[in-house]
This record gives structure tokens, C-alpha cells and sequence, in this order.
């Protein structure tokens, strides 16, 4: 895998051809390696464009703005995760939501301790919650 947000000069010169990036590639490992790329059998080039999220200076306060932002707008009933904000890798992505979601169930068992406002459909979808985390962790689910 080639490039980086360091590198747009290379893609600015290069732009999407194929042939351009393999000769690159081949040159790469013949010096890092001391491979010689051109006895390369199989070869196959896929050339994608801000492919992965790089984090500049300041990611965190800029995250923490969009979290703040979504916050007020939809009431603290709104959390985004992916790679552009906390991590890019996939075992990144699936921790986050996790926790993301665990951070909604809580919200919503708390909320239900005040049941009178809710509607069948929240009730619904609390007990499905609840059912949902009896089932993960084995504990007893309340009764809502
Ligand atoms: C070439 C490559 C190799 C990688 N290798 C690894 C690896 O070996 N190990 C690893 O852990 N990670 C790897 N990653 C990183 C990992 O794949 C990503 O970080 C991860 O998939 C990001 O998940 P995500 O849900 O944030 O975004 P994505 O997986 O990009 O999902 C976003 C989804 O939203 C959709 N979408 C976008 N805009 C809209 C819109 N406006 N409306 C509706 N849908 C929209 C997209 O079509 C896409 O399906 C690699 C990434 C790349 C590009």
C-alpha cells in the first residue's frame, strides 16, 4: 500500500494511471527491499483517492466540536463513530461502536426510570435493549 496525505505531489503527478504507480511500486521494493519487481508474475493496481482519513493537528478539538455540535442539535441522541473521527482501523471502528451504543442504552435505561413520558414505541424499544443486554452478558434484565 502506497501513499499518504504527505504524498499529493506523487498523486498530482501520477493521477490515476495504473502502469504509472506499478513502475513506482516495482522501483519501491526493488529499493527498500532489494527485490527485483520486474520478475513481478502477478500485478494488480488499485489507485484510490483519500482512501483512509490522516489526522491533522488539532482532530481531537475538531472531533469533540462535531460531537459537541450534534449534541445540541439532536439532544444528545446522536453519536457518530468511523474512521474519520476516532480510528481508522476496523477493530477501531467496531470498539467505538460499541461503545456508542453502550453509551445509548445506559442513556435510555436512565431515561426509563421516568417512564410516564414515553411512548409504546420507546417502551418497545427499551425492553428490546434490555433483552438485547440480558442476552450479551447474561445478567437479569429489569422489568420495564
Ligand atoms: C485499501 C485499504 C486497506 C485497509 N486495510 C485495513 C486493514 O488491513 N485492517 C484494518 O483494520 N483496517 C484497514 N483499512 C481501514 C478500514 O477498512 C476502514 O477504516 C474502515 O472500513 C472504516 O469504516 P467506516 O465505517 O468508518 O467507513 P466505511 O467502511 O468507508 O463505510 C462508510 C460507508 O458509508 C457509505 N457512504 C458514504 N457516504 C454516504 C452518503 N452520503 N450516503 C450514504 N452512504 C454513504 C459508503 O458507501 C460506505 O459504505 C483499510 C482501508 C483501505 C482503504
Amino acid at each position: 500500500m502506497m501513499g499518504g496525505a504527505r504524498h499529493q505531489s506523487t498523486f498530482d503527478r501520477l493521477g490515476n494511471d495504473p502502469e504509472a504507480w506499478l513502475d513506482l511500486a516495482k522501483k519501491g521494493v526493488q529499493r527498500q527491499l532489494g527485490v527485483d519487481g520486474e520478475s513481478a508474475q502477478v500485478a494488480k493496481v488499485l489507485v484510490s483517492e483519500q482512501a483512509i482519513p490522516q489526522y491533522q493537528v488539532g482532530h481531537n478539538d475538531r472531533k469533540i466540536q462535531i460531537q459537541d455540535s450534534l449534541d445540541e442539535a439532536w439532544d444528545a441522541r446522536l453519536t457518530v463513530v468511523g474512521s474519520a473521527l476516532h480510528g481508522v482501523s476496523v477493530n477501531d471502528c467496531v470498539n467505538n461502536a460499541r461503545e456508542a451504543a453502550a453509551a445509548h442504552a445506559r442513556f435510555l435505561s436512565d431515561w426509563s426510570l421516568c417512564p410516564s413520558d414515553s411512548t409504546p414505541r420507546e417502551r418497545e424499544m427499551l425492553r428490546e435493549i434490555k433483552r438485547l443486554r440480558k442476552k450479551a452478558t447474561g445478567a437479569p434484565g429489569d422489568s420495564v
